[in-house]
């Protein structure tokens, strides 16, 4: 019998990208093949994402594009978990589950694909199959969130906080160290509430007691030798903890703090955990620890009745933060979230208003901060190498996809994507740095 062939079509956020790899990971060990056409493939599995409308129309359009060009379709992910969506749309797929199920994937895939009898298990390398470059990996330390955000369903799509067991996290990381890996992304739902779900139970690590618990966690993957940098923090008391990890070199000097708002009042609607006072005073704390440190942040504009003074309350704290990455996002209705009730929508002119002199504030931050870069040295990981050695690497002030890059001339130096490289900062512009390599 040939090998049967399967095709896969991967959307949505990291956590979607770590789902797929364990699919396809799984798929591998059981001896399938994994095809780049939808023409070579007995079927394919589309891993969709449901967060937003137009995330929503991404997933249905490669659903349609799969059967047309193929017939036989899996269906997986966010969008799945909103089932009858998709099966009233697409009534003629094999099966639909939602996010996190590699198991029942395989089941429909077992069912209408049977897995051959050699299953080539030893081909599969220790760490599994990744979609991301060999350098630089995301580790997903827990699945769910307890927080009830009224513009977010993801809590009914993936349900309660559930965190992995540290030992299991750390064995993973260590896998993909020794596999080359350079940079551990840690990512979850809401990184400072790992092991919340498992009372911060304690496993042996290395001879030791280590807890479930995010300080523990970032201590122990700041030994192995590589960049971790640590995605989805909320500004808890106990994230102090890790910004002496940062002074000393343990971990990135890197936190992604996602704020929403910083009108209490619309925090309040959103059921948002923090308090804008207190995350000035902490950003204020974190810098005297840890002065290099770079801090991302996500926004909305236009959330449910927002006023004028609600934002210009918002413009206040982007000055005063000083934030050095930031991400804003108009608010848009999905289906089955709290907030669609909230009275007071924003009209959608005023939302692209709001949208556009956030973002026109938050560039010339951003272009400022990075202009005080220039004459500095600092060390990057290069990304690619082009033709021409034209270098593009990341900083410790970059995470990989959402950030900006560091571009440089290679000149005679030879340089590989994963090499980490200094590179003398010459110019600059709103995101990225551009210099000259020295090493
Ligand atoms: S913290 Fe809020 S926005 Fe983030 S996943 Fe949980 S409910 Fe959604």
């Amino acid at each position: 019998m040939s090998t049967p062939r399967v095709g896969f079509v991967s959307l949505g956020c990291p956590k979607a990208l770590v789902d797929s790899e364990q699919i396809l990971t799984q798929l591998r060990a059981e001896g399938y093949a994994v095809v780049p056409t939808y023409h070579e493939a007995d079927l394919v599995v589309v891993n969709t994402c449901g967060f937003v409308d137009a995330a929503i129309e991404e997933s249905l359009d490669a659903i349609g594009e799969a059967i047309a060009e193929n017939g036989r379709v899996i269906v997986t992910g966010c969008l799945g978990a909103k089932g009858d969506i998709v099966r009233r749309r697409y009534p003629g797929l094999l099966a639909v589950t939602g996010p996190h199920a590699a198991q029942e994937v395989m089941h429909a895939v077992h069912a209408h694909l049977p897995k051959p009898h050699d299953p080539f298990a030893d081909l599969v390398p220790p760490q599994g199959i990744r979609l991301t470059p060999r350098h630089y990996a995301y580790l997903k330390i827990s699945e769910g969130c307890n927080h009830r955000c009224t513009f977010c369903i993801i809590p009914s799509l993936r349900g309660d906080l559930v965190s992995r067991p540290i030992g299991q996290v750390m064995l993973e990381a260590e896998r993909l160290v020794n596999a080359g890996v350079r940079e551990l992304v840690v990512i979850s739902q809401d990184t400072s509430a790992y092991g919340v779900d498992r009372k911060f139970a304690a496993e042996v690590w290395n001879g030791r007691p280590l807890g479930t618990h995010m300080t523990g966690l970032a201590g122990a993957l700041g030994e192995l030798g590589v960049w971790v940098r640590l995605m989805y923090v909320y500004p808890y008391p106990h994230v102090d903890d890790v910004l002496p990890l940062m002074a000393d070199g343990k971990l990135l000097p890197y936190l992604d703090v996602p704020l929403q708002h910083a009108s209490h009042r619309i925090l309040r609607q959103m059921k948002r955990p923090a308090n804008t006072e207190d995350t000035l005073r902490r950003l204020e704390r974190w810098r005297a620890v840890c002065p290099e440190i770079t801090i991302r942040s996500t926004f909305i504009v236009g959330f449910p009745g927002e006023t004028d003074e609600d934002f210009a309350t918002l413009l206040e704290f982007m000055r005063e933060a000083q934030l050095d990455r930031v991400g804003c996002f108009k608010y848009s209705p999905v289906e089955g979230a709290t907030a669609n009730g909230l009275a007071g929508a924003v009209d959608e002119e005023i939302k692209q208003e709001r949208f556009e002199r956030f973002m026109e504030l938050q560039s010339a931050i951003s272009r400022e901060k990075l202009q005080h870069k220039i004459g500095t040295e600092i060390v990057a990981l290069v990304d690619t190498i082009d033709d021409e050695g034209l270098v593009v690497a990341r900083s410790s002030a970059d995470a990989p996809d959402i950030d900006g890059v560091v571009i440089a001339d290679s000149g005679e130096h030879d340089v590989a994507a994963g090499d980490f490289v200094r590179i003398t900062i010459t110019a600059s512009d709103e995101h990225d740095l551009y210099g000259d390599m020295i090493g």
